[in-house]
């Protein structure tokens, strides 16, 4: 057994599901913290449970040969990005890997999978930033917090953000310090201002800043949107969200318009979004772009296609989809995702797209019944991935071609490994880098149906 008043040194193997580093000492699993395969430090137990441990990185006796400095000051105290301190080519790969092991433990799968599509340039790709306002020493600070926590880091500079984010974070401090404004206080539940929520269209440039509030009132407001229109290039809106609740849920429910557009419009490829303070929105747009038009090649439409998107959102991939086939059908559970969905489609004029409120799996068996049958199906379900019956309505739909969008590889395997039992066979497996320096990894597959 392992001592915790002991130091231990042990070489790194493998990288976990949230980018921590894991070991053996003494044939016993350790997890750390910060630390990449191939570093060799010393490390002092701080949790130990019957068949795991936790280590706390005290020093690197060998670095690793994928060991970078970050970019970033304080990427290993903000919960942000995980791995920045491995080299770019190997994240990728590393990435690779995670998918190509969840196959084969999880879902004895054995399929081709592509190297990681990656970025020409992996910072500031994040079109949407979330900073919760604190104060610090009698001064404003806004930030991320710190992993794990709810402290504040103060961050000057975001390196995966977009940096027009710097400009807008400088003009708030200075706001709130010289007006005296109360920042939000989440132990007594008291102060005024909550979080800033930024939104920027990378292919226009327009910039949407989001004030939550506790409360209606807006002392020097004005002022605020005065310094705003004057520092910040592109600002097409200035939006107050107010939550009152005692909750970490970051908005409330009313949300109005101070100065400007209630709506920033982007692009993607030629497609047009309107984007509201609520509305989702992908956050790499870039990559979001490289991954649907991997969905769009591997559903190989001929323009003849009864297409279904199974968890649309806001009809990204329906729309992506649209233009090359006869109608596209998207299902999604939260109501404005799907009113989004409605005005995309619209402001896109195209026409050939119905979307479907509520549970895919009590809208798309509803629909097989009524006599819809898809010719290929879409999914890009959330982290639990698929329930059942929506596979296995799939299954009795017998598309000719299945296209699954993942963000997690073990609920991926598994439902491979389920359709790969009842006739889909996993053709080839395109992870996408959507979230650089983070140990999150996007997927597209392609499964095609055996004929008996
Ligand atoms: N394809 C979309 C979003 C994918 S994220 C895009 O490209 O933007 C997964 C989506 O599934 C989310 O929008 C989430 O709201 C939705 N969702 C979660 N559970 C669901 C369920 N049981 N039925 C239908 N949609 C669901």
């Amino acid at each position: 057994m392992l001592d915790k008043s002991k130091i231990y040194e042990m070489e790194i193997s493998g990288l976990g599901h949230s980018g921590e580093g894991i070991g053996k000492i003494d044939d016993f699993t350790v997890f750390v913290e910060n630390a990449i395969p191939g570093d060799v430090i010393r490390t002092k137990i701080t949790v130990l449970k019957k068949n795991y441990g936790v280590g706390e990185l005290l020093e690197i006796l060998k670095p690793s040969a994928n060991r970078v400095t970050p970019k970033c000051g304080i990427a290993g105290i903000c919960g942000g990005c995980q791995i920045m301190h491995m080299d770019y080519e190997q994240q990728l790969r590393t990435k690779r890997n995670t998918v190509v092991e969840a196959l084969k433990r999880i879902g004895k799968i054995d399929a081709v999978v592509h190297p990681t599509l990656g970025m020409d340039n992996p910072y500031e790709y994040r079109n949407k930033a979330q900073f919760p306002v604190g104060i610090l020493d009698g001064k404003s600070i806004l930030g991320f917090y710190k992993k794990g926590s709810h402290e504040i880091v103060d961050t000057e500079y975001c390196h995966i953000q977009a940096p027009i984010n710097t400009k807008i974070v400088q003009v708030i401090k200075k706001y709130i310090d010289d007006f005296d404004v109360a920042v939000y206080d989440e132990k007594e539940h008291s102060g005024l201002i909550r979080h800033v929520v930024t939104k920027v269209g990378f292919a226009t440039g327009e910039v949407m800043v989001i004030m939550v509030t506790n409360g209606k009132e807006f002392p020097y407001k004005d002022k605020l949107i005065e310094m705003l229109k004057e520092n910040v290039e592109g600002l097409k809106s200035v939006v107050q969200n107010i939550n009152m609740k005692n909750t970490n849920v970051i908005f409330g429910d009313t949300t109005f318009t101070l100065y400007g557009e209630d709506q920033i419009v982007d692009y993607i490829g030629d497609l047009k979004f309107n984007i509201s303070a609520r509305s989702f929105y992908q956050v790499n747009p870039a990559q979001t772009k490289v991954l649907y038009e991997k969905a769009l090649e591997y559903a190989d439409l001929t323009g003849n296609e009864r297409v279904f998107d199974i968890y649309c959102g806001i009809g990204t991939i329906s729309l992506f989809l649209a233009k090359k086939a006869k109608e596209v059908h998207g299902i999604e559970i939260i109501d404005a995702a799907i009113e989004d969905a409605r005005e995309n489609a619209r402001i896109n004029h195209l026409t050939n797209t119905k979307f479907y409120v509520g549970k895919a799996e009590d809208v798309v068996p509803k629909l097989y019944k009524s006599g819809l049958v898809a010719d290929v199906v879409v999914v890009d379900p959330p982290r639990k991935g698929c329930e059942e019956s929506v596979l296995e309505t799939i299954v009795n739909m017998a598309p000719k071609r299945v296209v699954y969008v993942s963000c997690n590889p073990a609920t991926l395997a598994r439902d491979l490994a389920y359709l790969d039992e009842k006739g889909y066979k996993t053709v080839e497996v395109q992870p996408v880098d959507m979230f650089s320096h983070s140990s999150h990894v996007e997927c597209c597959v392609s499964l095609e149906r055996i004929k008996e």
